[in-house]
């Protein structure tokens, strides 16, 4: 097993200024690792190396492509390593060895776009109005921080990383306090594939002392957050205080819509996959089903007997689908979330508990959990959970239906099942989502922005646009003038 102990701080190894915390298998209540923590105190220094790298004339005048080969050479240690990370993330998360796999891989490919977007980033020659030529060119912010969620750690990491460091900045990545292990694992390995020191710190540690000094540094010039939809509003706060930019990646209520013409086999395994897969952490999980009133019996009857088939176990084995959750205290949030449903009058259709039996007694498992005959204004309906919780409604018409599925703080996500393509291109324009699947759910591109509206976020993430968010665009004006500017010239008299 890998050394934790020490962090990483402006391109160097060492024991952090906040002590050690302890990495838990969610599976069985193991010890993973011990893991060194960050102090306020390690985030000075790391802006302070940071700065001094961003400075350096071999970062500052590196041509793009060079950046670029910089930045396929993490992406292909990445894929060399991606066993060794996802059965890493697998122990501290305890989400499956087919999912942690994907997520390894999602962040090479991550990191390989970003590498060939940049080769093709243009600045531009705007038109002039005068005697001059005038171009719009991006720069890099500096100092960027990068705060990430406990739910899919690597892929998180590398969807910030990769764009900031291809913009020309230096990075302070903070990871989730309950999986810093992934973290400090892609800090070995992007050292080892020759990033300049200073450019990538590592800091675990708490979100109220590490992550908000990071945040108010005002060393600091952008951050990019994903996690809660608080955390995110605290951020923003701080950030208009000092004028900063920020991205926000937040929660979501995602609603998952079923219309009478639906293919139902491809929509119940899209529904299982949308809010089951991850354990329903996720946050563009289908948490939401609306089905057509005309159809909903059956429906549900073949939903529920799909949903108790679902094989609940430890993330290691490989017929695994529902691994279990984060954490015990996420569990505990999460089945709170079901025993508050059912006593405000919610109908308990399947789930509801932890498994019973042997190897679920010492680990955080929750069974895939569907509740119905709740009112849209319901808690279960407007708070999210992450976790394996679905809650269904019926709905009459088109007009009922958006009113329900629209009726939420959130806007992150929404699924649409029906053969009928222009039906489901009219629902998706009018559902409040910052990215609709139709006929499908959960399907991700790096090429294709991400971001929600609403308290889901503010900023997309990802496609080739993705660089731009951590750059600043600078304007330059080249006089053509063959004569000296007209106004501070004498006038000749008529
Ligand atoms: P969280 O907001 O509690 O924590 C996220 C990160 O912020 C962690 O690293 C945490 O330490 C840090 N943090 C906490 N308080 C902070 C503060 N005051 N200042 C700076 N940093 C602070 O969220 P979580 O429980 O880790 O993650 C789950 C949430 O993330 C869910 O709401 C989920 O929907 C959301 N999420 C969103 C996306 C997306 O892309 N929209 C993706 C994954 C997760």
């Amino acid at each position: 097993m890998m050394d934790f102990s020490e962090i990483f701080v402006g391109g160097q190894w060492r024991a952090g200024g906040g002590g050690q915390a302890d990495s838990i298998n969610p599976a069985d209540g193991s010890l993973v690792a011990r893991h060194g923590v960050a102090s306020v105190a390690d985030v000075a220094e790391a802006v302070e190396a940071g700065q001094r790298a961003v400075a350096d004339p071999e970062w500052r005048t590196m041509l793009p492509h060079v950046r670029a080969r910089l930045l396929h050479r993490i992406g292909d240690a990445i894929e060399a390593q991606a066993e060794h990370i996802a059965a890493l993330q697998t122990a501290d998360t305890g989400k499956t060895l087919t999912e942690t796999r994907a997520l390894a891989l999602s962040a090479a490919g991550t990191f390989r776009y970003t590498a060939a977007a940049l080769e093709t980033l243009d600045d531009a020659l705007t038109t002039p109005r005068g005697p001059y030529l005038t171009m719009s060119v991006h720069e890099p912010i500096g100092i960027v921080g990068a705060i990430t969620p406990w739910n899919s750690p690597i892929a998180s990491d590398a969807q910030k990383v990769a764009p900031a460091l291809a913009a020309g900045n230096a990075v302070l990545l903070k990871p989730a306090e309950w999986t810093s292990l992934v973290s400090l694992k892609f800090a070995r390995i992007v050292e080892e594939a020759g990033l300049p020191r200073g450019l990538l710190s590592v800091l675990p540690g708490p979100g109220a002392t590490v992550g908000d000094a990071i945040v108010r540094h005002p060393g600091v010039g952008k951050i990019s957050f994903t996690g809660g939809t608080v955390t995110g509003k605290r951020i923003a706060a701080i950030a208009g205080g000092k004028l900063m930019p920020v991205s926000l990646e937040l929660g979501g209520k995602s609603p998952t819509i079923v219309l009478p013409d639906a293919d139902i086999d491809h929509a119940i395994a899209g529904i299982l996959f949308g809010i089951f897969s991850s354990t329903g952490q996720s946050c563009i999980a289908g948490s939401r089903l609306f089905v057509h009133r005309s159809i909903y019996p059956d429906f549900m009857a073949r939903l529920v007997a799909a949903t108790q088939a679902l094989r609940v176990g430890r993330g290691t084995d490989g017929s695994t689908q529902v691994g279990p959750l984060v954490a015990f205290a996420h569990r505990d949030k999460v089945a709170a979330h079901v025993e508050a449903a059912k006593a405000a009058g919610a109908t308990l259709l399947c789930g509801g508990q932890a498994p019973q039996g042997e190897g679920y007694d010492k680990g955080a498992f929750y069974l895939p959990t569907i509740l119905a005959d709740v009112d849209h204004g319901a808690a279960i309906c407007q708070e999210e959970v992450f976790g394996p919780v679905l809650v269904a409604i019926a709905f009459d018409d088109e007009e009922h239906l958006i009113a329900q599925a629209n009726n939420s703080v959130y806007g992150l996500a929404c699924g649409i099942w029906t053969r009928d393509f222009a039906k489901a291109y009219a629902l998706a324009r009018r559902i409040a989502a910052g990215t609709v699947w139709i006929n499908t759910y959960k399907q991700f591109s790096i090429s294709t922005p991400f971001g929600g509206v609403r308290e889901s976020g503010l900023g997309r993430e990802k496609g080739r646009e993705g660089i731009r968010a951590y750059m600043q665009q600078k304007s330059l004006y080249w006089g053509l003038n063959d004569q000296p500017l007209p106004w501070a010239t004498p006038k000749t008299a008529l």
